[in-house]
């Protein structure tokens, strides 16, 4: 059984990085601030605990001294999923890459997308009579948050949206 995801306590950036993990299969690299020392603007100092902390990855020093200190894996660049509509639409047409499974059947992701963006206008995504302008009254509700959640929910994420 896969984690249940509370989407609500996710900050923005984490967001976006399931998005590119789970929907883009973007990689992640080695932070690029590994060995980079303190005179980087990258590296803040925590005075209340005592150490360095990365702003590109989150990793910190065990102390103060500690300025080389293991970095983490990040995306190399990150595109604004579940806030830029422009970076949403990249979602949208990774899920529509490949609309058919190589039997011809619909391919599951874009089925249950579509069933997940349809059926919250109360429409059904496999209609025979669904007028077709009304792609257009429905698509100009689409947000990149509802975008980025229901491809999640697309490709088997467990979200809790509370
Ligand atoms: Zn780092």
């Amino acid at each position: 059984m896969s984690e249940i995801i509370q989407w609500a306590s996710l900050t923005r950036r984490q967001r976006d990085e399931l998005v590119a993990e789970k929907v883009m299969h973007l990689q992640r690299v080695l932070c690029p601030s590994q060995g980079q020392d303190h005179n980087d603007d990258n590296l803040a100092y925590n005075r209340d605990f005592g150490y360095w902390r990365c702003r590109t990855c989150n990793a910190h020093s065990q102390s103060e001294e500690d300025e080389l200190f293991q970095h983490g894996m990040v995306f190399d660049a990150l595109p604004r999923y579940s806030e830029s509509l422009d970076a949403a639409w990249l979602v949208l047409q990774e899920l529509v890459k490949h609309p058919r499974d190589q039997d011809g059947s619909l391919n599951d992701a874009l089925g249950k997308f579509a069933d997940t963006m349809l059926d919250e206008d109360y429409h059904d995504a496999f209609s025979e009579i669904f007028p077709a302008y009304e792609v257009f009254i429905m698509a100009a509700k689409w947000t990149p948050e509802r975008i980025c959640i229901a491809a999640l929910k697309a490709v088997g994420v467990d979200l809790e949206m509370q």
